[in-house]
């Protein structure tokens, strides 16, 4: 027997069962550089392998809108053009250029500080895998033939893999790789599939088809159990399947607390595929739409009619509040298609609303795309990392231009759209009271907040400990905040990731919070502490 201590949860769960060693085929290139002669052949052998993984991904859009963003990325014609370049110029042969290109594609995805952003290079590598196998001509497993009731063990599973995964026989995901908002951890919560990622060496542990107990709630994996370990685990995982019964039927009971105050239970979304996820959960609306996905995910700047089809699309899925976030890029969250000075401490520096305010035209392109789908549903706009009431004011005057520009277009928006902030920074802090007066709305960034507030760089590992939104600085930081937006009368809610920590549920209702906002998986474990 042997105990492992895991710390990165994906989705929590117990699960008992034999191992499934998900080995993946070699996808490294072979051979390598060509003769000049053979440059043609090598391009027609890529453009080739683009048809057919674009016809194969075409079929599974059908089924899943995951792959809908695949093929665009697939069809890109940057991707293509690397390649390309790098067989004619540097004499690659078709796999190395292929494999170079996605490498400088993933990393400039990896570079970013948002967690959630860094994971989308592993659609990147999903979609070089797929172009892989064709070249290479081999055959990628198939986790949609497993019959028996297994705990999948894998170096990492990308989305090719995770959409066949069936959780009637899928009991347990543990991974190599991946962190807690990559698109294994997303789909597992989804499926509540207790998942642990992040344990580095696991398959060198595991043999095929040896019994392994894992509690992703407490990070621990035990394999080749003893019979009073085996049965300890078999108890605790029928009580956790109870559990999930019984939190599943909860979600028909709005969130209201015992005193009677109605509670807003809202999701943290990238675009409408998480949407579709979280209505699932029974919520109440979106609290924070990350509209830089959409940046990210593009070529070049997304146009006033692209922007405006995605918020559309969000607007007219959920029926209450979507509440759409202004670019938050910059520092050393970049673009693929702009390039930003390099920058001594980029969490302090140009970033966000600070963007925006300086490319007043590409700023207005989006004010006018989200004022245009507030015909369309409930929209909200909501301004990130402010400091200052004058750029409260000049972004507010900037949406009010747009306004008017539309009216005279006779295109038609919610004259009233709220418009509100993040609350992430310490000056917003200190002057929360000034900006009750302006804003409609407030939402508690405690991701950035803690960072800043504590002087405490929120991705660096070395100092992860000291990263803690319990702290009492945060706790009377956010409590100041709820009190003065209370007093100028607008709501206040949450959408950093201590929304969505159930510990703290309780701490924020004393406090007086108005609106949870959080990942689709954790709605069901903060009702149930609203509830109580
Ligand atoms: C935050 O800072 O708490 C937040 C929700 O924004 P982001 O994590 O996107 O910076
Ligand atoms: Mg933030």
């Amino acid at each position: 027997m042997e105990r492992i201590d895991v710390e990165k949860t994906a989705s929590r769960g117990v699960a008992v069962a034999p191992v499934y060693k998900y080995l993946e085929p070699d996808f490294s290139p072979d051979g390598g550089l060509i003769a000049a002669d053979q440059a043609g052949m090598e391009c027609e052998k890529f453009i080739r392998a683009k048809e057919d993984v674009q016809k194969e991904l075409e079929l599974l859009a059908e089924e899943n809108p995951i792959f809908a963003a695949h093929l665009e990325i697939a069809g890109d014609f940057t991707l293509q053009e690397g390649v390309e370049t790098k067989i004619t110029e540097e004499l690659m042969n078709a796999q190395l250029a292929l494999h170079n290109t996605i490498e400088e594609f993933a990393a400039i995805f990896e570079m970013m500080d948002d967690e959630y952003m860094r994971e989308r290079a592993a659609d990147v590598r999903d979609i070089g895998k797929r172009l892989m196998a064709v070249l290479k001509g081999i055959q990628r497993p198939d986790l949609g033939s497993i019959k028996e009731e297994v705990i999948v063990a894998a170096r990492d599973l990308y989305p090719s893999d995770t959409v066949k995964l069936r959780p009637e026989v899928v009991k347990g995901i543990i991974t190599e790789e991946g962190g807690v908002t990559s698109h294994v951890s997303i789909i597992a919560k989804s499926l509540n599939i207790p998942t642990l990622v992040g344990v580095s060496g696991i398959l060198r542990k595991l043999t095929d088809g040896s019994l392994v107990c894992m509690d992703a709630g407490d990070g621990v994996i035990v394999v080749d159990p003893d019979r009073e370990t085996l049965a300890g685990y078999q108890q605790k995982k029928e009580a956790y399947e109870g559990e999930r019964t019984r939190l599943k039927a909860l979600r028909q009971q709005p969130a209201v607390t015992k005193d009677g105050k109605r509670i807003a239970l809202c999701a943290n979304v990238g675009n409408a595929e998480d949407i579709r996820r979280a209505l699932e959960m029974n919520i109440d609306g979106v609290g924070l739409f990350r509209s830089e996905l959409l940046y990210m995910e593009n070529d070049h700047f997304p146009t006033e009619e692209e922007q405006f089809a995605v918020y559309k699309e969000a607007a007219e899925l959920i029926p209450q509040e979507l509440t759409i976030r202004t670019l938050d890029i910059g520092g050393d969250k970049g673009l693929p298609y702009f390039s930003f000075d390099e920058e001594e401490n980029p969490f302090l520096g140009w970033r966000a609303i600070r963007v925006s305010l300086d490319m007043k035209d590409m700023f207005k392109t989006q004010l006018r795309a989200i004022l245009r789908a507030s015909a369309f549903g409930h929209v909200r706009i909501m301004f990130p990392m402010i400091i200052s009431p004058e750029e409260l004011r000049e972004a507010k005057a900037l949406a009010e231009e747009c306004k008017r520009e539309l009216a005279a277009e006779g295109i038609a928006f919610d004259g009233a759209i709220p418009m509100g902030m993040m609350m992430e920074t310490p000056a917003s802090v200190l002057l929360a009271e000034e900006f009750a007066e302006e804003a409609d709305f407030f939402s508690i960034g405690t991701n950035d907040l803690t960072q800043y507030l504590l002087a405490v760089d929120r991705g660096n590992k070395r100092i992860a400990e000291k990263y803690d939104y319990f702290h009492p600085a945060v706790v009377k930081a956010v409590g100041h905040i709820i009190a003065a937006g209370h007093k100028k009368g607008i709501k206040v809610g949450m959408c950093g990731e201590m929304a969505g920590d159930p510990d703290a549920a309780k701490l924020l209702l004393d406090l007086g919070l108005d609106e949870f906002s959080m990942s689709a998986g954790s709605v069901d474990y903060v009702r149930e502490q609203i509830l109580k």
